[in-house]
């Protein structure tokens, strides 16, 4: 059964996808201006304009509209009188009250909550098949293998701009498509901000350097988390990694088809709040990753995700101590009946670089 068929079965109303994520997803299309139409009844239609006609026509088993650049003006005057379902979190103000006033008789689905969306297609997505998977493993493997390296690498001295730059290079040799997001590397008091951006302070020698990246094979995020020292820690933030790297292999061990977001993400403040530092793990456990770096299911206190089999989620649980350091460790996982298995595999004990 295609993706289209699959997605058609869970609707009542046609869906208007404009996710260009979504898209891609259904059609392998990659454009920043297409939008496909899925029946009830599973037919398709995707419209889009002349820069991408000659690929849309390439894709088998999808009626093709070549539209003028105003997609949304086209779809409009095309759809108009129909009641058409649209894709909430993918739609903006603008869209809605443009397709309308157009008359057509629009039905939002899906919401965002922060910046996970979920709708129809990103229900689809949850569920990863196995080439989607082995796609995942492999941006995995290379960012493993940018880890190895960047142990090897002098941190002390340098600015964590420079490794920055550093890591991205060492992925483009590595083989990845590109990075999935600007990679995070922040040493000292820097690491107290869970997502710091990289500043041009040279690096300290005995504190801790969370370095946080990913980058993308076929289309594919990886998203992985180490912590390193620059020498000999404060016993504070020595314990904290300690702490950290506990919460980490407690959030590892919960997660398994079955199991409630929620409570895999508790499973991993027990050694936090045992420590006197729930306060400071002020983030949730773990996000879906895919073909975006944040999507569902989510392992947060509010989530009412369970899991699946099939899902890839990020458990990366954090300390954050203002004024003196931060830590993070996070693997991305394949959920199994059994269990979660890894597919970043660098060590986690706490490694010293010079
Ligand atoms: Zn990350
Ligand atoms: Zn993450």
């Amino acid at each position: 059964m295609t993706r289209i068929t699959r997605v058609a079965r869970l609707l009542s109303d046609a869906l208007l996808v404009t996710g260009s994520t979504n898209v891609r997803y259904l059609t392998g299309l990659s454009s920043s201006n297409a939008a496909l139409l899925v029946e009830p009844d599973g037919a398709a239609t995707l419209y889009t304009d002349f820069r991408y006609a000659e690929r849309a026509r390439a894709i088998v088993g999808i009626e093709v509209v070549e539209i003028a650049r105003d997609l949304i003006g086209s779809i409009g005057s095309l759809l108009s009188g129909r009641r058409i379902a649209v894709e909430a979190p993918h739609v903006s103000y603008d869209t809605y009250r443009r397709l309308s006033t157009a008359g057509i008789d629009l039905v939002p689905l899906g919401s965002q909550v922060g910046d996970i969306a979920d709708g129809p297609v990103e229900d689809l997505r949850r569920v990863k098949e196995p080439g989607e998977i082995e796609a995942i493993r492999r941006a995995g493997a290379i960012s493993d293998q940018v880890f190895a390296g960047l142990a090897e690498e002098r941190f002390t001295g340098r600015t964590e701009t420079e490794l920055g730059w550093w890591i991205e290079q060492a992925f483009h040799d590595a083989g990845a498509s590109s990075v999935a997001f600007s990679s995070i590397v922040a040493a000292g008091t820097n690491g107290a901000s869970p997502h710091a951006v990289p500043g041009d302070r040279p690096i300290e020698a005995g504190t801790l350097v969370t370095v946080d990246i990913g980058c993308v094979v076929d289309g594919y995020c990886s998203d992985c988390t180490r912590t390193f020292a620059t020498g000999e820690l404060p016993t504070q933030l020595a314990e904290a990694y300690a702490v950290c790297l506990q919460a980490q292999l407690d959030g590892l061990a919960a997660a398994r088809a079955g199991a409630h977001g929620r409570d895999v993400d508790a499973a991993s403040r027990v050694a936090v709040e045992a420590a006197g530092l729930g306060e400071r793990y002020g983030h949730g456990l773990g996000h879906g990753v895919g073909l975006d770096v944040h999507e569902a299911p989510v392992l947060r206190p509010e989530s009412f995700d369970v899991l699946v089999s099939g899902n890839v989620v990020s458990i990366e649980p954090g300390i954050y101590l203002p004024g003196s350091g931060g830590v993070r460790i996070e693997d991305l996982v394949v959920v199994r009946e059994e269990g979660a298995e890894r597919l970043t595999m660098f060590g986690k004990e706490l490694t010293l670089v010079g």
